[in-house]
């Protein structure tokens, strides 16, 4: 143990984070390799068909939220009214933290557990070409997401997730090139944007194959990462090692 940070978050609870390095679980060693692509309908996407999403506030707790955030814009500056709002607003905002950092850590976990090599997009190429992405290759995508905040929450849990994984399987974490993986077929190899019908659907126009659209990118990501790793064991290399940045871990109260 080389060190600790103390922190108090918005609901006012204290942390500890240590930075004590994981131990990374072991591969399975069965070859498997799976593809994890990044949705906004759904938060991730496996190859294998499953569809992952980031818990976030309950119905009910979200309209909660937004009557305390009117309630806040009326309270006089300074006033005790004021505090007991900002605070609830604070727990609430904590609450799904937690949520999201739970889902983070057992979904890491289970990939690192059951797949030998994980797939996921590059985010850093993701980001140069966002707005390509949008306008070219699914217009809808931007569109639909349903607010600035949804996004932001999706975006921070597809980061800690990829950041967890690369703890619990060093080495075993291949980022690929996203830009085709959205618009090639995953059955021919065709590469149209027409063949993203929607958001939801995939239709190749070449030969018909059929999919949910982010499986079927989850699972070019798969393939291409497959490549990588053959190549890696003709002596590219795999991924170095990572930074371990402290992990907060919730004090017992
Ligand atoms: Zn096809």
């Amino acid at each position: 143990m080389k060190s600790f940070r103390v922190t108090r978050d918005r609901g006012r609870r204290w942390h500890v984070a240590f930075a004590a390095i994981p131990e990374p679980i072991p591969a399975p060693g069965t070859g498997d390799v799976v593809g994890v692509d990044r949705g906004i309908a759904v938060s991730a996407a496996l190859s294998t068909g499953d569809l992952l999403n980031v818990p976030v506030l309950r119905e009910a707790e979200a309209k909660r939220l937004v009557r305390l955030q009117r309630k806040l814009a009326r309270a006089a500056r300074g006033s005790n009214r004021r505090a007991r709002v900002k605070a609830a607003i604070a727990k609430l905002k904590a609450r799904e933290t937690d949520r999201r950092r739970d889902w983070v850590e057992r979904t890491s976990t289970g990939l690192a557990r059951d797949f030998d090599v994980i797939g996921v997009e590059d985010l850093k190429i993701k980001n140069m070409t966002r707005s390509a992405r949008g306008s070219i290759d699914a217009p809808e995508r931007n569109v639909r997401a349903k607010s600035g905040l949804n996004r932001a929450i999706l975006a921070a849990g597809w980061g800690q997730l990829v950041e967890r994984l690369e703890h619990k399987a060093p080495g075993r974490v291949v980022k690929v090139d996203p830009r085709y993986t959205s618009r090639t077929c995953n059955a021919c190899g065709h590469v149209a944007g027409e063949s993203r019908e929607s958001q939801a659907v995939f239709r190749c126009v070449a030969c018909g194959h059929q999919a949910n659209a982010d499986v079927n990118a989850a699972r070019n990501i798969r393939d291409t990462a497959v490549g990588h790793t053959v190549a890696a064991r003709r002596g590219s290399g795999l991924p170095g090692p990572v930074n371990r940045e402290p992990q907060p871990v919730l004090l017992p109260a």
